[in-house]
């Protein structure tokens, strides 16, 4: 597919093209009109896209009839043809999101509106590749026997897992801690059993587009969301001017690894003094003597955190300080619109931690007014890998600028 990319910089937020060619692009830009903005008229999405009358009828004709938008009732005028509003139909398209830890394979079944229409839960123990491939197929099958609705409507399967890029775009994204998954091609096998698109994203860059399309970031052109992951790790996705981010070697956001301590605590990377080894979760469980988080469930692992408030206390003490520098940091450098706070972490260390963030350090302009916060914590909660894994095909369908997701490599 040729992705037609706008070089200019428009004075609208999204903006169409009037070239045939970018059909498909027109198609996502009425879709992100729409989508952020509610139900709009003919007249209303041809001024905000910048697209001809012609144009946006033509693709508002598709879309309805490919069941992706939906008309309201007309509003009624004095004087002329009443006005349609056109919204987006939550049920015109629909995504699978998986997820894969240690002990548990998750997938959910999610409308075009994000809510969560089936959810399959198994029980898996280190799953190897092969293992867990055949695990997922089957909830990926079956996700599709739980709800009733239009096969012809599933966009696709995504799927978030922690990790890291190798070179050459080969992904080796992996269940944190699982042997065997180096270099494995998740995305081409998972592709090859369930027969339908496949894209595979590192959870961090996932939750990011999770909360662009259904949470707190809806609407918002610049953010970070900075991912603490529950099995331990941090990283950043960052939504930057309408794009994701992903860097040269699509390693972005590795923010984990950021010196917050000159000759502080040794790091797994080799490195003394990072990030990492401060805020992270597997720090947490350190700090309050437990050591099987892994084999628990989120209940029962609340349930030891808060058993633990002293050791708790004493992780957000040497915690909080380098996480405002991060913030400090990721401010300074990309200038975001707000930065979100979420991951796959208890959800009690989040609010604990993020109860203790204020005062954050100086913002570059004190006396700006901000119309949004500087931090915001995510919607999803501990739900926001496996929301954003189903968010994955749902924005490459419908995303003006969708072109850097990563794609199966085989
Ligand atoms: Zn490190």
């Amino acid at each position: 597919m040729v992705i037609f990319e706008l070089h200019k910089d428009t004075m609208k937020a999204i903006s169409g093209t009037n070239l045939e060619q970018a059909k498909s692009h027109n198609r996502r830009v009425v879709i992100e009109a729409i989508r952020t903005n509610g139900p709009l008229s003919r007249a209303a999405i041809a001024r905000m896209t910048a697209l001809t009358a012609q144009t946006v009828s033509n693709i508002v004709e598709e879309l309805q009839r490919s069941h992706l938008l939906v008309p309201a009732k007309a509003q009624k005028l004095a004087r002329g043809q009443p006005i349609i509003p056109y919204s987006i139909n939550p049920h015109g398209a629909y995504s699978i999101g998986l997820e894969l830890g240690p002990r548990r394979a998750s997938g959910v079944l999610t409308d075009l509106s994000g809510a969560v229409c089936a959810r399959i839960e198994r029980h898996v123990e280190y799953p190897d590749p092969e293992r867990a491939m055949s695990v997922l197929g089957a909830i990926v099958e079956d996700l599709q026997q739980a709800f009733a609705f239009d096969r012809d409507r599933l966009l696709g399967v995504g799927m978030a897992l922690p990790g890291r890029y190798a070179d050459g775009g080969v992904t080796s994204l992996s269940p944190q801690n699982l042997p065997g998954w180096q270099d494995f091609p998740v995305g081409y096998e998972l592709e090859r059993r369930v027969k339908v698109p496949v894209l595979v994203e590192n959870d961090a860059t996932a939750a990011a587009i999770g909360e662009r399309l259904h949470g707190v970031a809806r609407g918002f052109g610049s953010f970070v969301y900075l991912f603490l992951a529950g099995g331990g790790g941090i990283g950043a996705g960052m939504f930057l001017d309408g794009h994701l981010y992903k860097g040269s070697r699509h390693n972005a956001g590795e923010i984990g690894h950021i010196i917050v301590e000159p000759h502080g605590r040794l790091c797994g990377c080799g490195k003394r003094g990072c990030l990492d080894r401060y805020i992270s979760a597997t720090v947490a469980y350190e700090f309050m003597g437990i050591e099987n988080a892994r084999e628990l469930s989120p209940e029962d692992l609340d349930t030891h955190i808060a058993m633990n408030g002293e050791g708790l206390n004493a992780w957000l003490d040497q915690a909080v300080q380098p996480l405002r520098q991060t913030i400090d940091f990721l401010e300074l450098a990309f200038d975001p619109q707000t930065i979100v706070l979420g991951g796959t972490i208890s959800s009690l260390l989040m609010r604990r931690l993020a109860e203790r963030l204020e005062p954050l350090h100086l913002p570059i302009d004190p006396t700006e007014e901000r119309s949004v916060p500087r931090v915001m914590i995510g919607a999803t909660g501990r739900d926001t890998a496996i929301l954003g894994a189903a968010a994955l095909p749902i924005f490459s369908e419908t995303n003006p600028r969708f072109d850097v997701l990563q794609k199966p490599v085989g």
